[in-house]
């Protein structure tokens, strides 16, 4: 039976992903070996992680200025990078949600943070949208997408001092603008590529101004100058990230991806509405595009299990919620398929049907 992968994270990825790094395991580029029992540092490889940041620059239109960076210790090592190498007195954070608060958490060790606002009294259900981010900050610091309540930033905001994001579930979901932002960083396994790697993008000028000592691992600017192989980069991770790049790059690029997000997320929100048994848990003008979460309305609460077994029987995989949330999450990264969409609508149809 064919499988519909809407797993959070790790999730899924392209077929062509899949295969050519299966490829590259078994004899990488016809020299013989496998990618994981060579040098970093040959040319062969070297050769990816120079396509990997130039693909990566040319698909979101990086200008001149910014680093592109693929390291280890995924976006969790980033809510601790973040402040070493940007704090100085304060920082300003957003609070949408379980990661916010998490990056929110690691900055406290470094000073004074605000916290602009916070969604948490409404079980992060929504973005805060009246906020002052004083403009004695460092930086700050937000969530493009909230992976487990399916909130979503949908514009890139202004901010009166370095503006610094988590998009780990969103990146290459739609086009942004970077050169609003001074670091965007996030972890790869949920559009991009498989656990162990984190990408950052960092604008130059920014580093450099705070007065700590900075572990050597800990300082972009030692990945910068190093070119992403100050040590031993998570090679296989970086490898097929070059091959998710390629397939959105032949696709036509983030705004073709854009257009299907949209469509696929428009479906299935469609359904959710209209379905008698279900509803949507984030605000509307939030609803994320990539993780949507809803649950079985109040008539219907008794039904949740039985619903889940029936998608699971259907090949309909990973649409159990989180469980701070409960009820569904449905995760329409990149590279879900329409059809797979579709799928999912049509047990819900016919599960209400049948109650
Ligand atoms: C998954 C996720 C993380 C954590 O990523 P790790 O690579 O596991 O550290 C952080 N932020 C967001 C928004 C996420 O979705």
């Amino acid at each position: 039976m064919k499988k519909h992968n809407f797993n959070a994270g790790p999730s899924i990825l392209p077929q062509s992903t899949i295969e050519n790094t299966a490829k590259a395991i078994l004899d990488f580029d016809g020299i013989g070996l496998s990618i994981m029992e060579i040098s970093h540092r040959s040319k062969e490889f070297q050769a990816v992680m120079d396509e990997a940041t130039a693909l990566f620059k040319e698909l979101l239109a990086i200008s001149e200025g910014y680093s592109v960076l693929f390291l280890g210790g995924g976006a969790s090592m980033q809510f601790a990078m973040v402040p070493f190498n940007l704090f100085e007195k304060k920082a300003a954070y957003l609070n949408t949600g379980t990661w916010a608060s998490k990056a929110l958490k690691e900055a406290k060790l470094f000073g004074e943070v605000i916290e602009v606002a916070s969604s948490k009294e409404a079980n992060f259900n929504y973005i805060p949208k009246q906020y002052t981010i004083p403009s004695d900050a460092d930086y700050f610091h937000i969530t493009t997408n909230n992976t487990i309540f399916g909130t979503e930033l949908h514009e890139d905001i202004d901010s009166p001092v370095p503006l610094v994001a988590d998009m780990s579930s969103d990146i290459f979901s739609r086009p942004i603008d970077v050169s609003k932002y001074a670091l965007i960083y996030g972890g790869a396994q949920k559009n991009l590529a498989p656990a162990g790697l984190a990408f950052v993008i960092v604008k130059d000028s920014v580093l450099g101004k705070v007065s700590r000592a900075i572990p050597t691992m800990l300082d972009y600017r030692t990945h910068i100058k190093e070119g992403s192989m100050f040590n031993t980069p998570p090679v296989v991770p970086v490898y097929a990230a070059l091959q998710t790049l390629k397939w959105m790059k032949e696709l036509g690029g983030i705004s073709v991806l854009e257009k299907i997000n949209k469509e696929k997320a428009a479906l299935l929100y469609d359904e959710i509405d209209r379905n008698k048994l279900f509803k949507g848990t984030a605000a509307i003008e939030d609803r994320s595009l990539m993780n949507i979460c809803f649950v079985m309305n109040d008539e219907y609460k008794s039904l949740e299990e039985e619903f889940g077994k029936f998608a699971a029987a259907k090949g309909l995989i990973g649409i159990k919620g989180h469980r701070s949330v409960g009820g569904f999450r449905a995760s329409t990264y990149n590279a879900l398929p329409k059809a797979s969409v579709i799928a999912l609508i049509d047990a819900m149809k016919e599960f209400e049907k049948a109650h």
